[in-house]
């Protein structure tokens, strides 16, 4: 195979503190693959500024004014770190590239690790997934809720590789099929999962972030999550249903056993106590269950409007 021509899309919020080391270290990055022949000369940065307040817009126009290969799109609003990466990755199809790989903007992903990324690449994987060595650099509690997540998607039957983020290379041919997909609320790490092309792995180690705060909070956090489940896993549903059977079931059961005993030992209904908790407990479940329909419901509702994923304001080529 011939030399790749390597796009590297980064999105980008509010990062004014980050963005200028960033693309200095991946220019100087790709230098190097570049030198080592491992790239063609005209691969290039793609920066997706997702509608942020501060300078970051201002620093991308005076990087890709004093170099080129800094690319660059600048979205309306924000519309969050998923839709950044997806227009990177449509831009980047676009632009034309043999294979493109997404980086955080503050580089807490080992940017090193994109040379042996683009070795699986030439060895034939169309997929290659960052896998983080540990998480060190997250508090415990998001060690504790990834874990869960994880484990969730696995039970439920979307098989993503665990302390995978969005850091990975993906071929030209990934970004095509990517088209057919027009879900609006795709979530990636369960698409590049379920398409079905090789997929292979490369560790790598986090870094503490290099300026400035995380763009995610707990609700942030859990949005995606149940994107990502209510997207990929009908699972959910179907648990309801069965919890349904077996509740009723229960139901019936206790009913029989309370006609027999008034019938044979001539005793009457036990207290109060067992009605409410009973109550409760099956009131809960049944809020839950319709809270749980309620999320596919509204996955529903918003595919169906098909409103536009993003909208660019000003792309710089
Ligand atoms: N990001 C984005 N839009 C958002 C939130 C975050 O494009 O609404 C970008 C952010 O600029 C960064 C990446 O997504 O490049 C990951 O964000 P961050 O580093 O804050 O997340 P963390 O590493 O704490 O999970
Ligand atoms: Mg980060």
């Amino acid at each position: 195979m011939n030399k790749p021509t390597l796009a590297v899309i980064v999105p980008c919020f509010n990062e004014e503190l980050c963005v200028k080391t960033t693309v200095e270290t991946l220019l100087s990055l790709l230098d190097n693959l570049i030198k080592n022949g491992k790239i063609r000369k005209d691969s290039y940065l793609y920066l997706v500024d997702d509608g942020s307040k501060d300078r970051t817009w201002e620093i991308i126009e005076t990087l890709h004014n004093k170099d080129k290969r800094v690319k660059a799109a600048r979205f309306i609003r924000n519309f969050g770190n998923q839709k950044a990466l997806i227009a990177g990755l449509e831009g980047a199809r676009d632009l034309g590239c043999d294979c493109a790989v997404s980086i955080d903007a503050d580089l807490q992903q080992d940017e090193n690790a994109i040379e042996l990324f683009i070795d699986e690449f030439m060895k034939g994987a169309d997929i290659v997934s960052g896998i983080r060595n540990d998480r060190k650099t997250d508090t415990f509690f998001k060690k504790i809720t990834a874990m869960m997540f994880y484990k969730t998607m696995n039970i439920l039957g979307a098989k993503i590789p665990p302390n995978h983020s969005d850091y990975r290379l993906v071929s030209r041919k990934v970004l095509d099929i990517m088209q057919l997909y027009p879900e609006k609320y795709l979530f990636l790490r369960g698409f590049f999962n379920e398409v079905g092309l090789k997929n292979s792995f490369v560790h790598f180690d986090v870094k503490p972030r290099m300026a400035g705060e995380s763009k995610f909070n707990f609700v942030s956090l859990m949005v995606l999550a149940l994107n990502g489940i209510t997207s990929y896993s009908v699972v959910p549903l179907r648990f309801v249903a069965v919890l349904g059977f077996f509740m009723a079931l229960f139901g019936f059961l206790v009913g029989v056993e309370t006609v027999i005993e008034k019938i044979f030992w001539h005793n009457s209904p036990n207290g109060w106590a067992t009605t409410i908790i009973l109550l409760c407990v099956f009131g809960g479940i049944q809020l839950f269950c319709l809270g749980l329909i309620g999320e596919y419901v509204g996955q529903v509702y918003r595919e169906v409007k098909a409103r536009p994923r993003y909208v660019k304001d000003i792309e710089l080529k």
